[in-house]
């Protein structure tokens, strides 16, 4: 069980959640960092009282110095500052909850510290995902995940000592807000029809992707990387209810799932209590008042970006981080009005055709991949 954590991106959804759950659970908090919301931050500085605060944009940190200087609170300005924050000897636990590619360097310097990693940042993963658990496995450094789903399957997962014992992973999937549309309705979808989830309330960024189905996609891949399994053992349900968070087929045809409202406090309060469970004050899932579950094959023509996450977790090598830098970067652009919602799969499509893959490739290599990713999707804008 955790003591001490730190979070990487503390003003998010994730971020705000995490304080919730440390603040009944009791914990304390290092370090806190975020990009530019200076107010929430300062306002979570004052609450927690964490040794270190930072915010990745210069010129919010030196706002944030001037308005902590009551306080003992150190507060540090740039991205190497994350550095700093995620190896703070006090903290075991690093909560990784910003979003996005930014969040690589810091869950290996975690990593490398043998801190255990509260992982949210699932672009860390798909990116970067062997090298990750490469140097966790190295390091001796403990990895629980999450994201629900991936929470749902590593709770499946305890007692299985083999994985070999694993015939599939289900991963479960809302659909989203254009499930059941044609791909002529889906084209006209704005940024507000994007935005509206109907089971969880999350960050700009994901909540686009699971409009796209592109979240589920890295989710199969961060699953592949998490339980190093192939491909063709991960697969994707539909679940309107969100209430079968995942589940693990296994090699004797049993189905292990776990089951609980859509509440992110409950996989984050899991990756902090783990391997305990802590009394819980929320209302727990009545199955009684559940609607009835259902589960549907996903529309990969309606929702391309699936398939294309598919195929690039299939390549493999810096496929998914071309992928992913694609994706971020123009799902950026969807969010600034300046791109249609199909020109998401499109753009990520051709920055995939455009970008050559390298096959077992260094740290560099994948910045070097997801840079040329990025930089080909503005240059067709
Ligand atoms: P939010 O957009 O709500 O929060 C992102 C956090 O990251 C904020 O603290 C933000 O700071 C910070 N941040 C953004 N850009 C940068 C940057 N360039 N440098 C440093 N910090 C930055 O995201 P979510 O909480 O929704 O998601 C966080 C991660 O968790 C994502 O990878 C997402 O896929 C994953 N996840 C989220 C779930 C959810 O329910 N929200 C569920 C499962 C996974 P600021 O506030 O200053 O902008
Ligand atoms: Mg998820």
């Amino acid at each position: 069980m955790s003591k001490t954590i730190s979070i990487l991106g503390s003003t998010g959804s994730i971020g705000r959640q995490t304080l919730d759950v440390a603040e009944q659970l009791g914990l304390r908090v290092a370090a806190l960092t975020a990009n530019s919301r200076v107010g929430r931050i300062e306002e979570q500085a004052r609450r927690f009282q964490p040794r270190l605060a930072v915010l990745t944009d210069e010129d919010a940190a030196r706002d944030l110095a001037v308005r902590l200087a009551d306080t003992p609170v150190r507060v540090l300005g740039g991205e190497a500052a994350l550095e700093e924050a995620a190896t703070l000897p006090e903290a075991d636990t690093v909560v990784t909850a910003v979003v996005g590619m930014v969040g690589l360097r810091p869950t290996l310097a975690a990593i490398r510290a043998r801190k255990r990693i509260a992982l949210a940042n699932k672009e860390t993963l798909v990116c970067a995902g062997e090298l990750v658990m490469d140097a966790a496995e190295a390091c001796g450094a403990e990895i629980v995940p999450v994201d629900s789903e991936h929470s749902a399957i590593f709770q499946c997962l305890q007692g299985c000592a083999d994985r070999r014992e694993i015939r599939r992973l289900i991963l479960t999937c809302s659909g989203g807000p254009f499930y059941g549309m044609t791909a002529a309705e889906v084209g006209k979808m704005t940024r507000e029809d994007a935005l509206r989830h109907p089971n969880w309330t999350m960050g700009p960024k994901i909540t686009v992707d699971c409009a796209t189905l592109m979240n589920k996609g890295l989710e199969v891949i961060e699953a592949m990387r998490l339980y190093r399994l192939p491909l063709d053992q991960v697969s994707v349900m539909i679940h309107r209810q969100s209430v079968v968070h995942s589940l693990v087929e296994f090699r004797d045809g049993a189905l292990l799932a776990q089951l609980g409202t859509p509440d992110m406090r409950l996989p984050i309060r899991y990756a902090l209590t783990y391997p305990e469970r802590g009394e819980n004050p929320a209302e727990p899932l009545d199955l009684l008042a559940c609607p009835p579950l259902t589960f549907a094959r996903p529309d990969r023509e309606v929702f391309p970006c699936l398939r294309l996450a598919e195929e690039a977790a299939g390549e493999g090598g810096t496929a998914c981080a071309v992928l992913n830098g694609a994706n971020e970067e123009a799902v950026g652009l969807f969010l600034a009005d300046r791109i249609g919602f199909y020109d998401i799969a499109r753009l990520t499509a051709e920055a995939r055709a455009a970008v050559p893959v390298t096959r077992n490739p260094s740290l560099d290599d994948v910045l070097a991949a997801d840079a040329a990713a990025r930089a080909y999707v503005r240059s067709r804008v």
